[in-house]
């Protein structure tokens, strides 16, 4: 789905602004189709358009969909493309990849962290379910001696020889 931006308007927009808003409101930005050499159809990812999709997700982390979606309608009624990478203080399209680069980066260590932490509460809980190992020592109530737990099968102090 592409935006209605028209054809006397399309020579406007940097190819990056008019494919990257069309695979954003798609969806499709993983799996654009892209023609190869050969003149065949793949559906492999191509690089460009992963940053295209990039550019709008870090766009739309940042603006919020709201103000991302009125910039966007802004960029195309003043025929001007600048108007979303403006309202960021992005200077050019070059800034823009760096920027949604290093952010796609910290997103993916939050995540890894979000994993991290996640399994080892996942841990901590099962720790805490289960049975608490047998204490190796049981005190003998007569003369406090801590007798080994293997022996207390035999139910007699090792050191004072009562009863447990
Ligand atoms: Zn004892």
């Amino acid at each position: 789905m592409h935006l209605n931006i028209g054809y006397e308007n399309v020579k406007t927009f940097p190819t990056w602004f008019d494919e990257g808003t069309a695979i954003f409101f798609s969806g499709s930005g993983a799996k654009h189709v892209v023609e190869d050499f050969n003149g065949s159809y793949s559906t492999a990812p191509s690089q460009d358009y992963q940053q295209y999709d990039l550019n709008f997700e870090y766009l739309e982390a940042n603006l919020g969909r709201p103000r991302m979606l009125e910039l966007i309608k802004q960029s195309i009624d003043q025929r001007d493309y600048t108007v979303a990478l403006r309202a960021l203080h992005i200077a050019d399209y070059s800034t823009l990849v760096s920027e949604a680069r290093d952010w796609q980066q910290k997103e993916t260590i939050k995540w890894i962290v979000f994993w991290i932490l996640g399994i080892l509460d996942v841990v901590w809980i099962i720790r805490l379910t289960l049975p608490k190992a047998p204490r190796p020592y049981v005190t003998c109530k007569h003369c406090g001696y801590e007798v080994d737990n293997r022996t207390f099968q035999h139910q007699f102090c090792t050191q004072c020889l009562k009863k447990l």
